[in-house]
């Protein structure tokens, strides 16, 4: 109990994975304190020169389609870049404030998974909102990088493994060799785009138009990458776009599947051509110990074994895809040499 509370009043160390989708916090010795959506709410003042935020998180993703002409849901981090640095600064404010204890003594350490190419400016503009939003010291690992650490690859080993994260966003495909990246390749494929992919084809076969929210409910509860999948159906309500009223269908897994073939493909194409940017030696070793795949993307259905197909490598799921990027950045907090080697300068 003395302890405890002696331990309460240090700070809790911070790993944060800042994503295009959701935004998860690790706080040392509690583990994952915080996961919500990466959404802002804002209402336009000042005749829109001026931004005041309403809602962030769980909150402000309920609004996303659903806001009155002056609120706006936005998401700062789309594509995998940072698209709107004073929304992401107050978003990381709110989830650094809500993760941290601000009765202890000393200021956090804070871990941020940022993804890889960044530019130096994003870094810079990363680190500085971190700071003000009260860290001591701010570390920038490459998202590939925590997540490999996450899965439990060894990354310091002269090993080659290959990580492929599929975000919201995007997806990236890295090679990792002695804490570092070897090769890497990004494409702005992801969750959204098999959500707009869905929505695209439920307007053209049924002429009827279906909202984000919906579209990646479909995804996650019937959609396939595999022709080989057991067959499901499901309930589809959404406008139609010729009598303007509210209407029902009944999707099925094998239309769904033909509705993501492109960006599937796309993710399958970067797979292939980040393996054929592989120096020889490392594409031995990932032929021995396989692709690993996280991000909440990879959990699609029959995606593994889809890719095992096309790759004829052995595919590997983490046990957590949404949680690996921040358990290894948590674990690189624990182990300072390591995250000494692999964080960004
Ligand atoms: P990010 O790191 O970009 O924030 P996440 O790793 O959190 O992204 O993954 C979010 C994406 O994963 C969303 O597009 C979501 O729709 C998708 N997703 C989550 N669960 C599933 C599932 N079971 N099947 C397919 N996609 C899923
Ligand atoms: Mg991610």
């Amino acid at each position: 109990m003395f302890f405890d509370a002696i331990a309460g009043l240090f700070s809790h160390d911070l790993a944060i994975d800042l994503g295009t989708a959701n935004t998860l916090v690790y706080s040392k010795g509690k583990g994952i304190v915080c996961s919500e959506p990466s959404v802002v709410a804002v209402t336009c003042e000042n005749g829109g020169r001026s931004q005041r935020v309403r809602a962030v998180g769980h909150a402000a993703k309920e609004m996303l389609g659903r806001t009155p002409g002056n609120i706006q849901a936005i998401r700062p981090i789309k594509d995998g870049v940072i698209a709107d640095f004073e929304i992401t600064e107050a978003m990381l404010r709110y989830f650094i404030q809500r993760a941290h204890n601000r009765r202890t003594l000393t200021r956090p350490r804070i871990v941020i998974c940022v993804p890889p190419c960044i530019t130096s400016v994003e870094k810079r503009a990363v680190r500085e909102s971190a700071l003000s939003a009260g860290a001591r010291e701010v570390f920038l690992i490459e998202e590939p990088m925590a997540a490999a650490i996450g899965a439990g690859l060894d990354v310091t080993a002269a090993t080659g493994n290959m990580v492929v994260d599929i975000g919201g966003g995007t997806t990236d495909v890295a090679v990792i060799s002695l804490s570092g990246i070897v090769t890497s390749r990004s494409i702005r494929v992801g969750g959204d785009k098999m959500d707009e992919a869905i929505i695209n084809y439920v307007k053209r076969k049924y002429n009827m138009l279906i909202g984000e929210q919906t579209a990646e409910k479909v995804k996650i509860q019937i959609g396939t990458a595999s022709t080989e999948s057991k067959t499901k159906e499901m309930e589809l309500k959404g406008r139609d776009l010729v009598a303007g009223i509210p209407k029902v269908v009944v999707a099925t897994s094998d239309e769904m599947r033909e509705a993501l073939v492109e960006p599937i493909h796309a993710i399958i194409e970067t797979v292939h051509l980040t393996l054929e940017k592989t120096p020889p030696e490392l594409a031995a070793d990932i032929v021995d110990r396989g692709i690993m795949l996280v991000g909440g993307g990879s959990l699609l259905t029959d995606l593994d074994h889809l890719l095992r197909q096309e790759t004829r490598l052995p595919i590997l799921r983490s046990e957590d895809p949404y949680t690996a990027v921040v358990h290894g950045a948590g674990k690189a907090l624990d182990n300072i040499s390591l995250l000494r080697e692999v964080a960004l300068v």
